[in-house]
């Protein structure tokens, strides 16, 4: 099996651990653990290959954090989380991503855009075209996922997987 190391990025509270946990463990908790911050191993497929992927969850980016050299080495691939039920969540993604392209040095790199909270869309915030026109901005895919209900959870790290070897390809 080949074996690709991917982080979640995003504000506090839109989801990330959630989601890492629902797509290793498929568990979900309504509490909220802001102190858990961890890797986890999952397996995915691409291409009729298996991947053992290594994800790292993060406490959360703002303005002013730094994102330290474990996100920046050996990480093949990044996932943009926010909640479309909080528009200043959305509003964190282009600065998490200037942080990100800064640390780099590239902006270049394998990465996926995350609508969480699909689940609750009656509280909506942003909507599914600002999300697809930020995506098509970072010039990465798109998807809208629940991590409470699991919908389309698997779908963030296949697309991911397909960026990220897409990019090995290119080389
Ligand atoms: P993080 O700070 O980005 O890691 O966010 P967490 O994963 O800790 O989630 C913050 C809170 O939102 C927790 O209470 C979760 O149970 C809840 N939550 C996470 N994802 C979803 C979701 O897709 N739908 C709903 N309704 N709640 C969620
Ligand atoms: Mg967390």
């Amino acid at each position: 099996n080949k074996f690709r190391r991917v982080a979640l990025l995003g504000a506090k509270g839109v989801g990330k651990s959630s989601i890492v946990t629902r797509f290793a463990e498929d568990t979900f908790l309504e509490s909220y653990l802001p102190t858990i911050e961890d890797s986890y191993h999952a397996t995915c497929k691409h291409r009729n290959e298996t991947y053992n992927l290594e994800i790292l969850d993060t406490g959360g980016q703002d303005e002013y954090s730094y994102l330290g050299t474990q996100l920046t080495i050996g990480v093949d691939g990044y996932v943009f989380v926010y909640s479309i039920c909080d528009g200043g969540s959305f509003d964190m993604i282009p600065v998490a991503h200037r942080l990100l392209s800064e640390a780099l040095g590239t902006e270049k790199v394998p990465k996926i855009l995350v609508g969480n909270f699909l689940d609750a869309a009656d509280k909506r915030e942003v909507s599914s075209e600002e999300g697809k026109n930020l995506a098509e901005k970072l010039n990465c895919p798109f998807v809208e996922c629940s991590a409470k209900s699991g919908q389309n959870i698997s779908k963030v790290f296949t697309l991911l997987l397909a960026e990220v070897e897409g990019m090995y390809f290119q080389r």
